[in-house]
């Protein structure tokens, strides 16, 4: 049991499912990492049912609000049961890859389960997924046509749970190619080598929305990975697509990706191996212009400490790419930094337009979607926020 200091029981009440070691006052019995506790606050009122994380700033994560949960396999079940089927909509013909469980927003904080095909690829991130693994992949093998389970517990985030990396099959066993399709474009998958579990899921609609607004635009695609937005703006007919990545295997799946659909025009892309923040200046110092400019860039600030640094790496790449972009130019700009709120963001991308000396105008804000849901009381994690701005 974790007894909370007096008045720390506040964000709780409002449905927050992470506690603080700074709000615990102490510790009852002697719970073991991922083991269940009751949470109480300092009158000893009962507040609810969590995973202990002793190695963990966060030290307890809420499996439930509900007065007397029991926290068992069929607690797990009936979480990733219920998740999935919020999802099954955005599975069809067109669309074969959707995110499944969306951790602390589907209340099972720490788990990310996304579908490729009939694979699902797992991410087991604190101490409490970790316990329930089996749970949790029994849980997702039941869905109906999966195949495989397939693990990516590798993220830097278990290191602070002190909880070593670990991948590999769970179940089943891995197709020798991982296949999906979205917004009925073709891609290949690497569940195994490529970043988190293979695909950013989050991005899909702002990949349908790059489509929308593609045509006849001159496009850059900075962090392009593997070209979801290359190939989503390709399919809506931009002029044509550059692409930059400092990942060599990304570069190639890429290329790999849009060869797997032939209705694109591949003579339309370039495709660029460089730093981005180097390439930018590059194309800046050779006076080119684009017409479209999407700025995915990976986590610069995984928690707040790393805020200010990340703050200046997301103005020089917001900055460099207003500087490339023609008056009526659309810039769609992302951060996926759990350490950088989406009202900081808007700040560093307006002090980022007024240095490139551009009137801007927000035509859209992205955050959360029915892809990418986020709880209603839990704003931190990675969860995407966007712009979306056209230069004056
Ligand atoms: N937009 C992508 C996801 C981007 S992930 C999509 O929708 O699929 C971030 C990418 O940035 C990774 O592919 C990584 O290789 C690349 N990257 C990281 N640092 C970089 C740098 N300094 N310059 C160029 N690319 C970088």
């Amino acid at each position: 049991m974790l007894v909370l200091r007096p008045g720390r029981e506040r964000s709780l009440a409002l449905r927050h499912p992470w506690v603080f070691s700074g709000a615990v006052d102490r510790v009852i019995g002697d719970p073991g990492t991922g083991d269940t506790v009751a949470i109480v606050d300092a009158d000893g009122a009962w507040r609810a049912t969590a995973a202990y994380s002793p190695a963990s700033q966060i030290r307890a994560r809420v499996w439930s609000f509900a007065a007397g949960a029991t926290i068992d396999e069929a607690f797990i079940r009936g979480a990733v049961d219920r998740a999935a089927a919020a999802r099954a909509p955005l599975l069809d013909a067109r669309h074969t890859a959707a995110r499944l469980v969306h951790g602390e927003s589907d209340a099972l904080p720490g788990v990310i389960a996304d579908r490729y095909g009939d694979t699902v690829v797992l991410q087991c991130l604190s101490a409490g997924a970790e316990r329930w693994r089996a749970a949790l992949v029994a849980a997702l093998a039941a869905a109906p046509g999966v195949r495989c389970v397939y693990e990516r517990s590798d993220a830097d985030v278990r290191a602070l749970e002190g909880l070593p990396p670990r991948t590999g099959p769970l179940a089943g066993e891995l197709p020798p190619e991982v296949l999906i399709a979205e917004d009925g474009i073709a891609y290949r998958v690497d569940p195994v080598a490529g970043q988190k579990t293979g695909f950013f899921l989050d991005q899909r609609e702002n990949r349908r929305l790059v489509r929308d607004l593609a045509r006849g635009r001159r496009t850059l695609n900075v962090f392009c990975y593997t070209g979801g937005f290359t190939l989503a703006a390709l399919a809506g007919g931009a002029a044509a697509v550059t692409s930059i990545d400092s990942s060599a295997d990304a570069l190639a799946l890429a290329r790999e990706n849009l060869a797997r659909n032939p209705a694109l025009p591949a003579a339309a892309a370039a495709w660029v191996e460089a730093d981005a923040f180097a390439d930018l200046r590059r194309l800046r110092n050779e006076g080119a212009t684009f017409d479209l400019v999407v700025l995915d860039p990976p986590k610069f600030a995984p928690t707040a400490a790393h805020a200010a640094r990340a703050a200046r790496a997301y103005k020089d790449v917001n900055l460099l790419a207003l500087k490339l972009l023609a008056p009526g130019g659309l810039l769609l700009t992302f951060s996926c930094s759990g350490g950088i709120g989406a009202d900081l963001f808007r700040r560093i991308v307006a002090g980022a337009a007024l240095d490139a000396g551009a009137d801007a105008q927000v035509l859209r804000t992205l955050g959360a979607t029915a892809d990418h849901p986020v709880a209603l009381a839990f704003p931190e994690g990675e969860y995407l926020k966007g712009l979306v701005i056209r230069k004056v």
